[in-house]
């Protein structure tokens, strides 16, 4: 499926127009840094399977990676321990709770239900195959770089702000050993998935990151075949339909019908897989955790270019 380029730039520089002026929303203020970015910051850019860039606004701007980066450590993992083996481990519904739910843990005998949530998203970490963590962390680093299509790098400024407040994080990693669904030392897999959160993208690297999955796993920008099995692709998509967009992921699949996931940095991305992803980041959050600019400028975009998986009619013409 090709989409003429002018439409593609058009839709972006339309939908960052329209909700530069949106006011709503606050940035997240448990992660004392976050709290103090620039809440006017508004990045749009689109990525496509072929490798061409579209963008629009504050575009080159690097912000926290979040939430977002449990995606790309679930490709690692899931490369390590296996398709069956990860499912059984770390499941792959929805649980409806926020993303750093205790009572979701409990409920679940001490287990993590879905790789997109922090206590899913530890123990992913704990299955990726490394002698320590500093190995754990090089894996992840360098995936994270393949997949952007650029070396991106930690920020000391954000993990310090992270590592001294993730208390609540650390308590799930503990809950979880307690259930046996933790595959390293606890607070190591804690410490490598908040560096993980800690590194730093642009919008482009993250529609490019997006763009890298839609090709199933070539990046289109460096060629470089990031997922080694393209296996690995479909279920990714999935766990981000599942649970991509905290509480809001049943709404954003109702409402615009692609694999989205978004982060508390202000990062957003949806995958229309085999033909691009759309990126977007501001700041100011919606109650649940979602970039309120974000979220409606992708969900625009998708709209304007006639993007939704479940619209079969449309992409048999
Ligand atoms: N580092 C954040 C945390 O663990 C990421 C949360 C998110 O973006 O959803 O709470």
């Amino acid at each position: 499926m090709k989409i003429d380029k002018a439409a593609i730039q058009e839709a972006v520089s339309t939908a960052h127009r329209d909700h530069s002026g949106d006011d709503g929303g606050k940035n997240a203020s448990y992660i004392p840094y976050l709290a103090s970015v620039d809440p006017s910051l508004f990045g749009v850019a689109v990525v496509t399977a072929d490798g061409d860039v579209f963008e629009a606004g504050d575009a080159r701007f690097e912000f926290a990676l979040e939430s977002i980066s449990k995606i790309f450590s679930m490709a690692l993992a899931m490369e390590d321990a296996g398709l069956n083996d990860f499912h059984d481990k770390v499941g792959a519904d929805p649980t409806g709770d926020p993303f750093n739910s205790v009572v979701s843990v409990v409920l679940h005998g001490d287990s993590p239900v879905s790789p997109l949530v922090n206590a899913g998203a530890m123990a992913t970490v704990s299955l990726i195959r490394a002698d320590g963590a500093e190995q754990r962390w090089d894996k992840i680093l360098a995936a994270q770089g393949a997949f952007a299509g650029r070396r991106n790098a930690l920020s000391d400024v954000v993990n310090d702000s992270e590592q001294s407040t993730n208390f609540h994080n650390r308590a799930i990693a503990w809950l979880l050993y307690s259930g046996g669904t933790m595959y390293s030392d606890p607070m190591e897999a804690c410490d490598v998935y908040t560096r993980q959160c800690s590194t730093l993208v642009t919008t482009v690297d993250l529609a490019t990151m997006g763009a890298t999955i839609a090709a199933r796993g070539i990046n289109p920008l460096t060629r470089e075949r990031v997922i080694s099995n393209p296996a690995l692709v479909p279920p990714m998509l999935a766990e981000m339909t599942m649970e991509g967009l905290y509480t809001a992921s049943g709404d954003w699949a109702y409402r615009v019908g692609l694999p989205g996931k978004s982060g508390v940095g202000g990062g957003m991305l949806a995958v229309m897989p085999g033909v691009l992803a759309i990126a977007a980041f501001s700041p100011p959050l919606d109650p649940v955790g979602n970039s309120v600019r974000g979220r409606k400028a992708v969900a625009q975009i998708a709209e304007a270019l006639n993007l939704n998986l479940y619209n079969a009619r449309d992409y048999s013409e």
